[in-house]
C-alpha cells in the first residue's frame, strides 16, 4: 500500500509542490525537493519493513527465545509548519509500515498538503480509519491528542517549550514520546578547509526555507587565522542573496507568519542595537508584496559568545560567525548551546575531522558536507534540548514499534 501511495504521490508531484509552496511560502524548487523526499520515505519504508529482523537470544538450556517487532497501536503525530510534506513522510511512512494506526495534527498554518495526502492515502487503499488527520490549533487539538488515553505513542516536532508540554501530557497515560525540538547547529570551518566547495553548501544550509528548518546551520565557527579571508567571501555572497515571492526564482521566500516575522526581525534589530557587526546582508526583491513576511538574509560576526545570536534558535535566515582558536576551542564552542541536533566539520585533515565529529554532541555530524539529500536512510534526532528518540533510517521502524520477546520452554 505504501508503494502504491508513493506512486500516487509521484503522479501528483507538481500539484503537491504547488500546494505546499502556496501554503508555506517556500520557493518551488524547495517544495519539489520536499515532495521527492516524501516519495523516497514511502518507498524506503514500504520496501524496508520486511527487512527489519527480530533476533533469537541464547539463554538457559531448554529454552529458545525470540523477538518480534509489534505496532504500538495508535500513534499521535504533531507536525510543525516548516516542512509538512517531508514531516508527513518521515513520521507516517515508518509508523504505518509497522502496522500502527495514526492521528496526525498538522500545524494550523500549514495543513493543506497533509489533508491532500490523507486523500491520496485512501486512494492508495489504506483502510479508512488507519490514517486520520485532525486540524485545529495546538492548544486545542494538539493538547487533546497528547492527553488522550488511547494514544500509545507520540511523535512531536516543534519548539522545546511545547515539546515539554506534550511529554508531560503523555506521561499521565504512559505513552512513549519522540521529540525533535530544533537546534543551533555549528558549521566548524578550519583554515585548511576547501572554501570553494564549502561556501555554497554552508550558505544553503541557512537560507533554505528561509532558515526555518530544525537543522539550519546557524553558527559559522571559523578558525581565527582564516577569519579575514572567510568573512570577506561569505559577506560578498550574503550581499548577493535576494528574498522574494515563492513564485519568483529567488534564493529564499517569505517566513511563515507574522509571529515568526516579528520574532526574527526583533532578534536582528536587537543584535544591531547591541553593535554586533553586520558583515553582509541580502535584499528583498522590489516586486515583493509590501505586507509579506520577507526577511533579508543576514550574516553577523564576530558574534560574542554570550549573545543571543550565538545561543538561541532564530528560525530565520541569520548566520552568526564566531571565531575559535584551535581544535579544542572549536569543540568547546560547538557544544556551547543548549541544543545538539546537527553539526559539520570542514577540514582537509581526516584525523582531525573524525576527532571533532566524535566530540561534538549532535545527533548528526557531517564531514565536508551538510545535508544528505533529505537523509531518509540516516538515523536522525537530538542530544540535549534538541530532543530524544530517533526518526529516519531503519531505526525509525524500531522507534515506531515495541519489541515483544517470546520464550519457549522445550526441554
Ligand atoms: P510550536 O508551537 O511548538 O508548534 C509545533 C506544533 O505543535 C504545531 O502543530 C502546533 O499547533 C502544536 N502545538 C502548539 N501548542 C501545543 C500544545 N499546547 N499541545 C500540543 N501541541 C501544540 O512551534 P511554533 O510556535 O509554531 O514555532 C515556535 C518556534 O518553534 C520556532 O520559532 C522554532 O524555533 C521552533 N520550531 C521548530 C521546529 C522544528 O522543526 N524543530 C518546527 C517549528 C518550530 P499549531 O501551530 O496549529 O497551533
Ligand atoms: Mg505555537
Amino acid at each position: 500500500m505504501l508503494l502504491r501511495f508513493a506512486a500516487l504521490v509521484s503522479a501528483k508531484q507538481e500539484e503537491l509542490a504547488a500546494l505546499e509552496a502556496r501554503d508555506v511560502g517556500k520557493v518551488m524548487k524547495s517544495t519539489r525537493f520536499d515532495v521527492s523526499i516524501l516519495i523516497r520515505y514511502l518507498e524506503f519504508y514500504g520496501s524496508g519493513v520486511d527487512k527489519l529482523l527480530g533476533s533469537t537470544i541464547p539463554t538457559v538450556a531448554g529454552i529458545t527465545a525470540l523477538t518480534l517487532h509489534e505496532p504500538h497501536g495508535v500513534v499521535g503525530a504533531i507536525l510543525p509548519w516548516n516542512s509538512p510534506t517531508q514531516m508527513f513522510g518521515r513520521v507516517a511512512s515508518p509508523a504505518l509500515a509497522m502496522g500502527n494506526s495514526m492521528v496526525i495534527k498538522p500545524a494550523e498554518d500549514a495543513c493543506l498538503t497533509v489533508i491532500r495526502l490523507a486523500e491520496l492515502a485512501e486512494e492508495a487503499g489504506i483502510p479508512s480509519g488507519v490514517l486520520n488527520v485532525v486540524t485545529g490549533l495546538g492548544i486545542e487539538a494538539g493538547a487533546a491528542l497528547s492527553a488522550h488515553g488511547d494514544v500509545d505513542f507520540i511523535s512531536f516536532t516543534g519548539s522545546p517549550e511545547v515539546g515539554a508540554l506534550v511529554q508531560k501530557a503523555a506521561a499521565d497515560h504512559h505513552a512513549g514520546v519522540t521529540l525533535e525540538l530544533g537546534g543551533k547547529s555549528p558549521q566548524i570551518v578550519f583554515a585548511d578547509a576547501d572554501l570553494e566547495s564549502a561556501l555554497p553548501i554552508i550558505v544553503n544550509a541557512i537560507i533554505v526555507n528561509s532558515g526555518q528548518t530544525c537543522v539550519a546551520g546557524s553558527r559559522l565557527l571559523v578558525e581565527e587565522s582564516a577569519i579575514a579571508r572567510i568573512s570577506e567571501r561569505f559577506a560578498h555572497r550574503f550581499n548577493e542573496l535576494v528574498a522574494g515571492s515563492h513564485e519568483g526564482d529567488y534564493d529564499l521566500g517569505p517566513l511563515i507568519n507574522a509571529k515568526q516575522h516579528r520574532r526574527v526581525c526583533n532578534m536582528v534589530a536587537a543584535a544591531k542595537s547591541e553593535n554586533v557587526p553586520l558583515l553582509g546582508e541580502g535584499t528583498i526583491a522590489a516586486d515583493s508584496p509590501g505586507a509579506g513576511f520577507y526577511v533579508a538574509p543576514a550574516l553577523f560576526g564576530p558574534v560574542p559568545r554570550d549573545n543571543a545570536l550565538a545561543r538561541r534558535e532564530v528560525f530565520g535566515p541569520v548566520l552568526s560567525l564566531l571565531p575559535f582558536k584551535d581544535e579544542a576551542d572549536a569543540i568547546t564552542l560547538a557544544n556551547d548551546t543548549p541544543y545538539g541536533l546537527a553539526a559539520a566539520v570542514w577540514t582537509r585533515d581526516g584525523s582531525r575531522a573524525l576527532r571533532v565529529a566524535r566530540e561534538v554532541r549532535a545527533g548528526q555530524v557531517y564531514i565536508n558536507a551538510y545535508g544528505a539529500g533529505g537523509g531518509v536512510e540516516l538515523p536522525f534526532g537530538g542530544f540535549k534540548h534538541s530532543g530524544h528518540g530517533r526518526e529516519k533510517g531503519i531505526q525509525a521502524l524500531e522507534e515506531f514499534s515495541a519489541t515483544k520477546t517470546i520464550i519457549i520452554r522445550h526441554g
